[in-house]
Order: C-alpha cells, then structure tokens, then sequence
C-alpha cells in the first residue's frame, strides 16, 4: 500500500448505516421504530425524540444505526419515496397476520428504485394467526426472494410489541452495513440533507439536518435552497447538545433565517439565492388562464407541505388548475391575507392555528381561509373545487332565447321561444333559469320553425322546443344553451 492510500483510507472511516423503515399501513413500523428507540436510547429529556421527528441514531452493541422516519399516512408516499433516497438500508415491515398488501408493493417499488439493499422484517408474529410462509410466499410473488425461496434477501420474524426478533433485525442491519462498506469522510467539505423542518415559535427556523459528508460546527455559516444562517445550536433528536455532527448523525439545527425545504442540500457558505430575497419584495405572478384556484399553503412543517404538494399535483385533474401562490410553515398572518387578496386565492391552513384577528381581518377582505388537520379531507375540497371549475370552463355559453309561449303537444309540453342572442342548436344542452336562478339543465328533442324540423335558430328567430322527458317550465323562462 503507498504512503498517499494509507493516508486516504485513514481518513475514510465506516459511518453508521442510515435505514429507513417502509410498509403497509398498521403493519407496525411506528411500533418498531419505538421500540428500538425506547430500548436503545437514553433520551435527556422527558418525553424524548423532538417532536416532529422520529429519525434518531442508536448504539447497539457499540454499532451505531440511524433510523429515519417518514410521515405513514398513505398521501405521503411522495415523502417515503424521498426517504428512501437518503437512505442506505431499507428495512420492509410486513404483518406476518396479513402478508403483502398494496403499500408493501409500493415500498418495493420505492426500494427497488432506490437500488438499496431490503431487509425484511416479518411482525407481528406475536398474533395468533401469524404466517410466515404466506408472507414469503407474497414477496415471491413481487420479485422478493428471500432465504427459502430462491433467493437471498434477509428475513427476520419479529414482533415489535414484545421485541422478539428485534435484537437480531439490528445485527441483520449492522452486517449488511458492513458488507455495503458504506464510508464517510468527516474530514471532507460538510454537506448535508434536510430531513424534516418546522418553524418553532420560540425557536424560530428549525431543521432536521442529515448529515452526509464532512463535520457540520457550531458557527459555521451554511445554506440549505434559499436559507442561509449560521449554526446557533445543534441538538441530536435524542436532545444532547452537540458541537459537531458527523456523517450520519440526524441533528437538529437552529439559526436559518427560514424554514429550508425538505430535501434540500445544506452545504457551508452563502446562499445567493437569499441574498437576492432578502431585497427582493415577496413575488407573485398572475400570468396565464383565470380559470384556476389558487392557494395560499400553509402548514406546519415543510414535510407537511411538501407531501400536500405532492398530493395536489398526483390529483388527476389539477394539471394547469390548482395553482400554489405562496406556501410557507407557520400560522397564517396579515400578510398571507393580504396576497390573498390581492390574487383572489385561497388560504389553506394544514395544521395550523390561526388567530381570531387573522379570521375576522380573512372575512373583511372578503378571503376564504380553510383549516383541515387531515390531507384527505384537503384534498377531497380541492378535488371538488377543480371538477367544479372543470364544469364551468366546459359549459360555454352558446346562445340565450326566452319563453313566450306554451303549447300542449299529445301528452307533452311545447315550449314557443325567441332567439335573444347568439345561436341554439339541437345538440346544445339547455339550462332553464328562472328569476336568475337555475331551475335544471335539459336535452333537446326536436326543434320546429312552423311546421319544419329545424336544426338551429338565431337571433331573432322564433321556433317550437320539444325536450326529451317531462321538463318544467314556464312562460318568462330564459333557455340557456350549452356547448
Ligand atoms: P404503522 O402504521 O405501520 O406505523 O403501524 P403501527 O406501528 O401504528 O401499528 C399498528 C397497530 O399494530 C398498532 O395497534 C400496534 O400496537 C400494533 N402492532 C404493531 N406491531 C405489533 C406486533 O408486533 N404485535 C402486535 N400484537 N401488535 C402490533
């Protein structure tokens, strides 16, 4: 070996294996994820992990594993599918009383993309019923084969509730981490991945920060997208106060001047882009069709803002619809209403207070301001919003006539009409309005000048309207025609 190699695989040391835990929902990964953390960490604290995160390092056996936590809800698959790209391992959690379902496939698929090596953690064995073959046989089915059934990949029976198993799904861990030789330079330039961020009302800008390369410190200046700060504080999510983070250590920072994204680079030095926002006024364009909804989003923390992006833009009928005009975390304030207003968009409020004052200054300025909790009840108003608007963008108005007579045909109503503007045809829908208000929307039967079937009429004309099915109508009705 030279001298110059020496020095370099000196300097190149074994860093702890970041593993993130997918699956089906209910399947346990919550329970796992507790459970090795109640076993294996001595939290500080009272209460333990910081909030929003479950991500947290532990010891086990003097080999250090990083566990990283995603949002389970099933609208947040966008997220897991991030989760897995920063991580090196993926552990599969299947319920061994349910076997695959669809988001075990998901996961896979997730994994699969990633190119990460899958250990697979059978749970639940605990329960009466529990299966083990039928679980492995189900992977089988989706290309997972472990050990037994053509294959290699690891499976490890555990139960997260009474922690049987669990001590040997970390070994599982620890092994494959060492056969995947996965290496860190504390020595080189710190960069590292923001794995979750909130704004803290005393705290202010905090962020979950992964490290990946090189040693973040105390003082020094980093920019993660447009934020940029210098690091006030670094706090392990196990709450130890720390001076430096090495490479896959979670650490949770202060000092930003704003909530970065999640998933964004944080790397050391100043950040142009904040710069250019620090004097630049708060942008918005009103560009393109009017036809859209516009939102203003807010949310508890950029993970939650994140995945209700994602779940807007996954929504079918939201291309060129549903336009976000600002989104930030925190409580919605002044300024929100006034962009609101002034671009005739919707505040959207996901778990977030907002203050009486904020509510009463939304209906003075005439804004719609929406609190949910749950990204599904978001999004089933968003989707009734956008097929609302998709209704409205369709019914072209093609032409107006107005009802001056009624006359009885057999067992069926006539109605005589004058044209008013633009043109009916007999393949246009018809609304009837009464008084303004519209009293149901109809199809044509046959149109008649006189005696002769007509195929349209025009502005001025007048002409007979039979509609298919019995329809109410009076004499002073405007029919409303629809392309
Ligand atoms: P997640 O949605 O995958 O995070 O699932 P959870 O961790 O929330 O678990 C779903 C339910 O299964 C909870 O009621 C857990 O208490 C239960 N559970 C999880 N793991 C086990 C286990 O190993 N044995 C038993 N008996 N119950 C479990």
């Amino acid at each position: 070996m030279t001298k110059q190699r020496a020095a370099q695989k000196q300097k190149v040391q074994a860093r702890p294996p970041v593993v993130a835990i997918l699956g089906h929902v209910d399947h346990g990964k919550t329970t796992l994820l507790d459970y090795i953390r109640k076993s294996n960490v001595a939290s500080k604290e009272h209460g333990g992990i910081t909030q929003h995160t479950s991500s947290y390092q532990i010891d086990a056996d003097g080999k250090r594993i990083t566990f990283i936590d995603t949002p389970g809800h099933a609208a947040f698959s966008a997220m897991r599918s991030r989760g897995a790209s920063v991580t090196d391992i993926a552990v599969l959690v299947v319920a061994a009383d349910d076997g695959v379902m669809p988001q075990t496939k998901e996961s896979i698929s997730h994994i699969k993309a990633a190119s990460i090596p899958m250990i697979v953690a059978i749970n639940k064995t605990d329960v009466p019923g529990a299966n083990l073959e039928r679980v492995k046989k189900g992977l089988a089915e989706e290309g997972v084969l472990v050990e037994g059934y053509g294959g290699s990949v690891v499976a490890v029976p555990v139960s997260a509730k009474t922690g049987q198993g669990v001590e040997e799904l970390l070994e599982m861990i620890s092994l494959v981490a060492e056969m995947e030789e996965l290496k860190g330079n504390k020595d080189q330039e710190f960069e590292g991945v923001v794995i979750d961020s909130m704004l803290d009302r005393f705290k202010g800008p905090v962020a979950i920060i992964l490290v990946k390369q090189g040693t973040l410190r105390l003082g020094n200046q980093v920019f993660a997208g447009d934020a940029s700060g210098k690091v006030k504080s670094l706090t392990t999510t196990n709450r130890e106060k720390i001076a430096q983070a090495e490479p896959s250590l979670p650490v949770e920072m202060l000092g930003m001047n704003k909530v970065p994204a999640v998933g964004e680079v944080v790397r050391l030095g100043e950040s142009v882009k904040a710069e250019e926002t620090k004097t630049g006024e708060r942008k918005f364009s009103l560009e393109g069709p009017t036809k859209e909804i516009r939102l203003i989003l807010k949310a508890d923390t950029a993970g939650s803002l994140e995945a209700i992006e994602a779940a807007i833009s996954s929504l079918e009928t939201s291309e060129g619809k549903v336009k976000i005009v600002h989104k930030e975390t925190g409580e919605v304030n002044e300024s929100d209403i006034q962009l609101a207003a002034a671009t005739k968009a919707l505040i959207v409020a996901f778990n977030v207070a907002s203050s009486k004052s904020i509510e009463k200054q939304a209906v003075e300025e005439k804004v719609l301001l929406r609190q949910y909790n749950l990204i599904y009840e978001l999004l089933d108003e968003l989707k009734e919003g956008v097929e609302a608007l998709l209704k409205i963008d369709k019914e072209e108005l093609v032409g107006k006539a107005q009802v001056v007579a009624a006359f009885k045909f057999g067992e069926a109503k006539i109605a005589g009409c004058k044209v008013l503007e633009g043109r009916i045809s007999r393949e246009n829908k018809v609304n009837i309005v009464r008084d303004g208000r519209k009293v149901s929307t109809n199809s044509i039967k046959s149109m008649k000048h006189i005696q002769e079937d007509i195929n349209s009429a025009s502005e001025g004309q007048e002409f007979g309207l039979l509609f298919i099915g019995k329809v109410d109508f009076a004499v002073g009705d405007i029919i409303e025609a629809i392309k």
